[in-house]
C-alpha cells in the first residue's frame, strides 16, 4: 500500500498497511509526530480506506474515495472547533458521540476526525470522550491527530492505537539512498541508472529533499577533491572524484539548484527529472 506525501517511515507504513489489508483497523487511532501535512495526508489515506467501496481499499476512484479525498464525504465528519483557537469543546464532543449512534449514509463506516488536538482538546472534552472510546459503537472510526500524543490524557492514549511519524530533522534513509543513486548515476558509464533514479521522484516534497541531499553529496565531492573530508558519504565522494573536476562540481551544484527553482515554479516533476538527467550528463562531457 502506498502513502503519498509520506517519505521514509518504513515501520509505520508497514504496520498501517498490515492493519488496512487485514481489515483490522482499531476503532480509535491517534496519529502523532511528523509534520501537520504528513498527519493530514495519513488521515486522508485512512479515511479513504474506511469508506471505500472497492475490494482493494482505498481504490482512489470510487465515489466514496473521491469524496473522501475532497473532504466532502457525508460519513466523514471533521470536528470544527470553536472560538479563535478552534477548541473542541464539550458540546461538540457530545454532538459527535450522539451522532455515532446514527447509521452511515453511503459508506459502511463513519469517520470522525479531530485534528491537531494539542491544546485544543480540553480535559473536560477528553473526559466526555472517554466512555465512547471504552465502548465504541460499531462501524465507527475516530482519527485524532496531534503533534505529540503525550499532550493527551493517558486514559485517552491507552484506549487508542497510537501511530507515530518520524520527526526527521536529519534526512530519512530512503531519501538519502535515492540521492546517492542519483549522484553516482551522474558519473556512471550508462545513463540508465540516473534515469531510473530520477524516475522515482514522483512527489514534489520528496524531489526537493532529494535535490538538497544531492547538492550536499556534490559539495562533499568537491571538498574531497580539494583535499578535505566528506561529511555525508565518503564512498560517494570518492566515486565522484574519479570523474569530476572542480568546474564540473560547480556546474552540477548549479544545475541542482536550478531544478529546485523549476519545481517551486510548478514545472511538472517528470519534465524536471528529464531535464535534470540531460543537464547532469551534458556537464559530464564538458571539459
Ligand atoms: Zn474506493
Amino acid at each position: 500500500m502506498d502513502f503519498p506525501q509520506i517519505n521514509g517511515n518504513k515501520l509505520l507504513k508497514k504496520s498501517l498497511s498490515d492493519v488496512m489489508e487485514n481489515n483490522r483497523m482499531p476503532h480509535a487511532v491517534v496519529i502523532n509526530g511528523g509534520t501537520p501535512e504528513q498527519r493530514d495526508a495519513l488521515v486522508n489515506r485512512i479515511s479513504m480506506w474506511a469508506v471505500c467501496s472497492a475490494k482493494d481499499k482505498p481504490c482512489g476512484v470510487c465515489k466514496n474515495c473521491v469524496n473522501a479525498q475532497n473532504r466532502a464525504h457525508s460519513d466523514i465528519y471533521y470536528a470544527q472547533g470553536s472560538g479563535k483557537t478552534g477548541i473542541y469543546n464539550k458540546d461538540e464532543i457530545t454532538k459527535i458521540i450522539n451522532d455515532t449512534s446514527i447509521k452511515p449514509n453511503e459508506a459502511n463506516r463513519k469517520v470522525y476526525v479531530l485534528s491537531e488536538c494539542d491544546g485544543k482538546l480540553p480535559v473536560i472534552s477528553q473526559n466526555v470522550f472517554l466512555k465512547t472510546l471504552e465502548e465504541p459503537p460499531q462501524d465507527v472510526l475516530f482519527l485524532i491527530t496531534c503533534e505529540d500524543s503525550m499532550n493527551l490524557l493517558e486514559t485517552i492514549r491507552s484506549r487508542c492505537s497510537v501511530f507515530t511519524l518520524e520527526n526527521s530533522s536529519r534526512p530519512d534513509e530512503e531519501t538519502l539512498e535515492l540521492a546517492k543513486e542519483i549522484a553516482v548515476g551522474i558519473v556512471s558509464l550508462s545513463e540508465m541508472s540516473l534515469l531510473k533514479a530520477t524516475y522515482k521522484l514522483n512527489d514534489r516534497q520528496r524531489f526537493l529533499e532529494t535535490l538538497d541531499l544531492v547538492a550536499l553529496l556534490l559539495r562533499d565531492g568537491l571538498a574531497v577533491y580539494c583535499g578535505g573530508k566528506a561529511e555525508t558519504d565518503e564512498h560517494v565522494a570518492q566515486t565522484l572524484c574519479k570523474k569530476l573536476t572542480k568546474a564540473h562540481y560547480i556546474k552540477l551544484i548549479d544545475i541542482t539548484k536550478d531544478a529546485k527553482v523549476k519545481i517551486n515554479q510548478n514545472v511538472g516533476l517528470r519534465l524536471v527529472g528529464t531535464w535534470l538527467c540531460a543537464e547532469y550528463r551534458r556537464t559530464l562531457w564538458q571539459r
